[in-house]
């Protein structure tokens, strides 16, 4: 027998906190409002469905690698070129294999305090180095990343808007942030939310990726076109990343079953509309009733609030979480994101959020407008 070596994953794997999916179901079993992972209350377009149940009929068939149905789809849509169209199994795949195509051990990748989590997973999955920028009034701060931009920085990871603050940077910051990092850092994107903003100030990142060498912007079906099972995004990159990623990527990694739903959901923009107007209206009105109890809520341009709770006794966010699940509501604790605080909040149905709004007045009740 050879001397004892053990088998140990390669540095970084060990560092890595699983990722924590939002609840989607309470003990006992039995309905509740799961308003924990910003899925559409509206579902995919009954297209999209159609689509899906077609292609059941060809599942013995490999699906074509390239998904070009799809990229065309989505490039006719925006104008874009679909050679510089890469498609994955989510968006959560793309930022992977960009981490993989990018980075290496020794390497640095920048993203910000309350940055979406999967970003530190794939960096530290590379063996390379997390650089976690400080952000100003949970906003990402161009200053702050830039100041940490070293000769060992190859990405920065930006979600905009934020996932779980819901809070975006205007297009000229993220230009000054563009400008301001080295030509050979890869700046990323992921605009998860895009079709819930409404803000005139924000872009997604198509006009920086066309005007750039060095920007990609990732994009999914997962969330305003409710097809987060079925597992779809896209980024949209300059052709040399769009080249490397195709060189990694599995060679069947959409499946045909994603990629017809996809393109019927493409199709159906008055359904998109719909999630995206209704998410407008009540995200205002949440906004406005929930900080009427005396809760804090940090302004979103997505279809999620987080919701700040006092620490004040049997009123923190582990309380409100407790109260909310015995009203059958399922919210989103984020310690993991640094909110020890809070409980982030998907803009349901109407009766959802009413329930919701119902839940807290409870919760906050005599004792919460006595004590703020
Ligand atoms: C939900 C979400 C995604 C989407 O992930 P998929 O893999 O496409 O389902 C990407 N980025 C952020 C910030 C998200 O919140």
């Amino acid at each position: 027998m050879t001397a004892k070596r053990a088998l140990r994953p390669r540095q970084g794997i060990l560092d890595i906190a699983p990722y924590v999916p939002g609840k989607s179901a309470l003990a006992g079993g039995g309905p509740a409002i799961k308003l924990s992972s910003n899925e559409t209350p509206f579902g995919p377009s009954p297209r999209a469905v159609e689509a899906y149940l077609a292609a059941a009929k060809t599942l013995s068939r490999y699906p074509d690698g390239s998904a070009r149905s799809l990229r065309e789809a989505i490039a006719k849509l925006y104008g874009l070129d679909p050679a510089r169209i890469v498609c994955g199994a989510g968006s959560d795949e793309l930022l992977n294999l960009l981490a993989t195509a990018y980075l290496g051990p020794g390497d640095e990748a920048i993203y910000s305090r309350h940055g979406f989590l999967v970003y530190r997973i794939v960096i530290l999955a590379r063996g390379a180095t997390p650089v976690v920028a400080p952000e100003k009034d949970l906003t990402a701060d161009v200053d702050e990343i830039l100041a940490r931009a070293t000769p060992a920085t190859r990405m920065v990871y930006l979600a905009n808007p934020n996932n779980p603050t819901g809070t975006y940077l205007t297009f000229d910051e993220v230009k000054r942030l563009r400008a301001g990092l080295p030509d050979d850092v890869l700046l990323v994107l992921d605009a998860a939310y895009a079709e819930y903003v409404r803000a005139n100030d924000y872009e997604s990142g198509i006009e920086l990726v066309a005007t750039t060498s060095n920007t990609v912007m990732t994009r999914t079906f997962s969330k305003i076109y409710g097809l987060a099972s079925l597992r779809i995004g896209w980024a949209y990159c300059p052709d040399a990343v769009a080249d490397a990623l195709n060189r990694i990527r599995g060679p069947f990694n959409v499946s045909g079953p994603a990629i017809a739903t996809g393109v019927a959901s493409l199709e159906d923009r008055a359904h998109m509309q719909r999630a995206a107007d209704h998410n407008e209206i009540w995200r205002g009105r949440m906004t406005e009733d929930l900080a009427a109890l005396g809760l804090a809520i940090t302004p979103s341009a997505a279809n999620f609030l987080l919701v700040h709770f006092p620490r004040a006794n049997g009123h923190s966010a582990v309380d409100a979480d407790t109260f909310l699940q015995s009203r059958r509501i399922i919210l989103r604790r984020v310690e993991e994101y640094g909110f020890a605080d809070a409980l982030r909040m998907t803009i349901g149905t109407e009766d959802e959020n009413l329930a919701v709004l119902d839940a807290l007045k409870s919760f906050m009740g005599a004792s919460g407008a006595k004590r703020l």
